[in-house]
């Protein structure tokens, strides 16, 4: 009877939460520990000039294989470590790791690459950037040109009064600034001038659905406005062809996504490298 059936529902929701709540709780305690346990890894994806040919960037993307749960999501653990605070050493770590290995593959004479972190707003709020960068750039060597952070659109200038200082700050010392994800809600349109950025990343969603003609107006639109303000572009989740020629016709010429190359361990970006830097230009990828 309905009162059953609803006293059913009940309980089946219930279990579900009981389930997240206990996987959440269970990554937070584990989360504690991974770092010592060297459990965290980085991968890095290229990006992709398809004017020049050549790749121009890598993003170091944050890995955590759980004993447990197996590869657990960065949309999963991030906002987690977030919460918790472990965000701030967890960027430590990935900031000195991602400038030792792309300064290693300045040295090996790879095509000059910037190396990409994505920084979470906590980190301004923690006022430790700043030092963190200038730290992890002089342990590394690696000059400051050759780093970039990602910061994600929605949270650009969420009350943190100071961030247009600090990101100031970032870019007198030579680190670029990208911003991640534009487009994809709280909209910097109305104060993009203001904010102190190199780049715009065009939210993977825009990219997927290129193919409908209103999306493909909104793409057209922060394009011309990022060339007008002299911002440069890349578009993340690029997948086909088609959205390849869209981008180019538009004016976007650096790419990102799976068409390209997926996020690689040091081992498979070597090959990768290997294989795509430094073909001559007018070649076609596969
Ligand atoms: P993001 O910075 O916007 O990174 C892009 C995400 O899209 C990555 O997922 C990447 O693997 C995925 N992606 C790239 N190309 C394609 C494509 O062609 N198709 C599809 N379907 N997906 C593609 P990932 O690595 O799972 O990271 C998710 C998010 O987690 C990142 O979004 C970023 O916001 C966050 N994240 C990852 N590592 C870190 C980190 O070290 N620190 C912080 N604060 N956030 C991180
Ligand atoms: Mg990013
Ligand atoms: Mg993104
Ligand atoms: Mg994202």
């Amino acid at each position: 009877n309905a009162k059953n059936a609803g006293k059913n529902r009940y309980c089946v929701f219930d279990d579900d939460m009981d389930k997240r709540l206990l996987r959440r709780l269970e990554l937070e305690k584990d989360m504690r520990g991974a770092s010592e346990r060297q459990e965290f890894y980085v991968v890095y994806q290229p990006k992709w000039d398809a004017q020049t040919d050549t790749p121009v960037g890598l993003e170091a993307l944050m890995r955590w294989p759980h004993p447990k749960f197996g590869v657990v999501s960065p949309d999963e653990f991030i906002p987690i470590a977030e919460e918790t605070g472990l965000i701030i050493p967890m960027t430590r770590w990935i900031l000195e790791e991602a400038c030792r290995q792309n300064k290693v593959w300045l040295d090996k004479g790879m095509p000059s690459m910037i190396v990409s972190v994505n920084v979470s707003v906590r980190l301004f709020e923690s006022q430790h950037l700043l030092y963190m960068v200038e730290h992890a750039l002089r342990t590394t060597g690696l000059p400051a040109r050759y780093l970039e952070l990602e910061i994600t659109e929605s949270t650009m200038l969420y009350d943190v009064p100071d961030m247009i200082r600090q990101l100031n700050e970032l870019r007198e010392i030579g680190v670029r600034i990208s911003m991640d994800d534009f487009g994809s809600g709280y909209s910097s349109l109305g104060s993009l001038d203001q904010i102190p950025i190199d780049t715009i990343k065009i939210d993977q969603l825009f990219v997927r659905e290129s193919d409908s003609p209103s999306k493909r107006a909104i793409v057209g639109a922060i394009i011309d406005m990022a060339l007008k303000l002299h911002l440069e572009l890349v578009a993340e989740g690029v997948e086909t062809r088609e959205q390849i020629d869209f981008l180019r016709a538009s004016g976007c010429n650096v790419m990102q996504g799976y068409f390209y190359g997926k996020p690689m361990n040091i081992e498979q970006m070597d090959e990768w490298l290997l294989q795509n830097a430094g073909r001559p230009s007018g070649e076609t990828l596969v």
